[in-house]
């Protein structure tokens, strides 16, 4: 499982994407090894080394083998490595680098965080000025493991305003929280029950906040309303037609 609010392991990503690759049935050129990948820059330089010495006897595969890797593949020395670019074109100034499978999770991973965990629209385009064989379904392998972003999603889905509670009746149900005032106290607690006595007593008192609605002014509440039933559970905000109370925090 992908860890949430974390970005994609290089584990995980690179034994998803071999599952996608054995399941291709043609040999895909934008995926290459690094073995693959080190065979095409010597290639490419034989290829240049065959171009240069034309003089040089070479069989016609050779020859041809030669002409198909410069028309394809370039390779360039950066900070003392050799890299595979793809061929330039007349014009061309941007280099495209290809990246072997081994360095997509890197390639992915750096992209992703370039662009604040933006999605596919921004992802493909950052990475094209920059790499030649990147893929839209490595991108969306790598952005449907990244804990970061699937927790943004459910975030939003949940909203605020999800299942309104509807009742027919006034005072079906409240629902109530604490806000911890304890730092501005206007003495003792008095305002659930002053609210109570104003607007009549609830069916359904609801609280998320557990044991902190089991004390005494809650137990006299009961006395005063033995009707009145008290229940744990996730509040819902913006509900219509339902009083949201906050109250003081009970100062022992
Ligand atoms: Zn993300």
């Amino acid at each position: 499982m992908q860890d949430p609010d974390k970005l994609p392991s290089r584990e995980i990503f690179d034994s998803r994407l071999s599952k996608i690759l054995k399941a291709k049935k043609a040999k895909n050129l934008a995926y290459m090894t690094k073995i693959e990948y080190s065979k095409f820059i010597e290639e490419v330089k034989e290829a240049k080394a065959l171009r240069a010495a034309k003089d040089k006897p070479c069989t016609v595969a050779q020859r041809s083998l030669a002409q198909r890797r410069l028309a394809r593949f370039g390779v360039v020395e950066v900070n003392g490595e050799e890299k595979l670019i793809a061929a330039m074109k007349p014009g061309q100034n941007q280099m495209l680098f290809f990246a072997p499978v081994e360095e997509l999770h890197q390639v992915l991973e750096e992209a992703h965080i370039a662009v604040g965990h933006g999605g596919k629209n921004r992802m493909l385009p950052h990475l094209k000025q920059q790499y030649k064989n990147v893929t839209e379904e490595a991108v969306l392998l790598y952005l449907s493991l990244c804990g970061i972003c699937l927790n943004k999603k459910t975030a939003k889905k949940r909203g605020l305003t999800v299942k309104p509670m509807v009742f027919r009746e006034m005072n079906d149900r409240w629902q109530v929280d604490l806000v911890d005032w304890q730092t501005s106290p206007d003495g003792e607690f008095k305002h659930l029950l002053s609210i109570m006595l104003c607007f009549g007593a609830p069916c359904i008192l609801q609280s998320d906040n557990g044991k902190e609605f089991c004390n005494e002014i809650i137990t006299s509440l009961k006395k005063t309303w033995p009707e009145l039933k008290i229940v744990h559970g996730k509040l819902i905000f913006l509900v219509l037609n339902t009083k949201f109370i906050k109250l003081k925090k009970l100062k022992e």
